[in-house]
């Protein structure tokens, strides 16, 4: 059996190819795939600034119907609908045993940012552990069980965030992480979400989200906003979903004391940001970082798509053909609407 996928032969080029069918081992799996979102994850590794080995099939955020099982799988038939958590632990090095499998020394990627990546999703079929999928009612549309990834990744952000009832959150950035943030921000009780981004379309997003407080960097101070809307208070916790150090250095000035920051956005490898230590020190702030997502925060993840508990129709803007994926990532990078999908079947 042959099947098509987009493969990223070199830094900046991603070719339809015809490839054989992946033959599970006896502990794996083979989806079919049906959607794959694009993410910036993506568009780093296809400008280079995140290194990969190449040729390579890109594609972490999948959904799709298990279309072959290896000898040993037990959990999993053929014709399951499920989702992909593309980040293969080892089950056995310290952080695995210690309940932080995303951090594994020997983690593999599927076809994500990782130290190895292995083929992903952009792709007819796609083939991954038994261990890394998820089952999901076929009434559920594979079109939002194609985001178990993303939102998994969020819900293990806001879980570091530490929201509590009534608590003032700001999101600086509002792509769909940020507003998929926002929306779990809500869920977590805060009693206002403030939103700061420079398009205004994503800030009109953000306010369908559940945010009280929509803030254009572009059109005014937002420090004084931020002071005026929370009784000079400042907030209590800061979530920096862009990913460049001008907007983490931005974080500083909307924290109250005793307040957090969790930096949730991926910097660019070599970025620096300039910070007080005294600062730190004197307001007793605390820095957190948020790295991928957890099994924990996988099944949660499926557990809200499950009920329909997140709403991605105002997130998901865009719905490509598995051959038109270089104009969609194009498009990311421009940051032209927000989260874009790969139909594949
Ligand atoms: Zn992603
Ligand atoms: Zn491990």
């Amino acid at each position: 059996m042959i099947l098509k996928a987009m493969v990223l032969k070199e830094v900046g080029r991603i070719e339809l190819e015809e490839l054989p069918e992946p033959e599970p081992g006896p502990n794996e799996v083979v989806v079919k795939v049906a959607y794959c979102g694009v993410c910036m994850t993506d568009i780093h590794i296809y400008n280079g600034s995140f290194p990969a080995k190449t040729p390579i099939i890109l594609g972490h955020e999948c959904s799709g119907i298990v279309s072959n099982i290896g000898k040993e799988v037990k959990q999993v038939e053929i014709g399951d609908h499920v989702a992909i958590n593309p980040l293969i632990s080892c089950g056995y090095c310290r952080y695995c045993l210690n309940g932080k499998a995303h951090l594994c020394e020997n983690a593999l990627a599927v076809g994500g940012a990782g130290k190895t990546i292995v083929n992903g999703a952009y792709a007819e079929y796609v083939k991954v552990p038994e261990k890394n999928v998820i089952k999901f009612d076929e009434n559920v549309p594979l079109k939002y069980a194609a985001l178990t990834e993303p939102l998994a990744c969020a819900i293990h952000g806001i879980e570091l965030a530490e929201i509590g009832l009534g608590d003032r959150v700001a999101i600086i950035g509002a792509g769909p992480m940020g507003l998929i943030l926002t929306h779990l921000a809500v869920y977590k009780g805060a009693s206002q979400v403030i939103v700061l981004d420079l398009k205004d379309e994503r800030l009109e997003a953000a306010r369908l989200m559940g945010a009280s407080d929509i803030i254009n960097p572009g059109k005014c101070s937002p420090e004084e906003v931020i002071k005026e809307i929370t009784d000079n208070e400042l907030v209590d916790i800061v979530i920096e979903a862009v990913g460049a150090p001008e907007t983490v250095q931005d974080a500083f000035k909307y924290v109250k004391r005793g307040g957090r920051i969790l930096i949730f956005g991926v910097s660019p490898r070599d970025a620096l940001v300039n910070f007080s230590p005294f600062n730190i020190y004197f307001n007793e702030l605390k820095i957190v970082g948020s790295y991928a997502l957890t099994p924990d925060s996988f099944l949660k993840s499926a557990k809200l798509i499950s009920k329909g508990r997140i709403n991605f129709d105002h997130i998901i803007t865009e719905t490509y053909p598995l051959e038109r994926l270089n104009e969609a990532i194009r498009k990311a990078e421009k940051g032209e609407g927000l989260k874009k999908l790969i139909k594949v079947h």
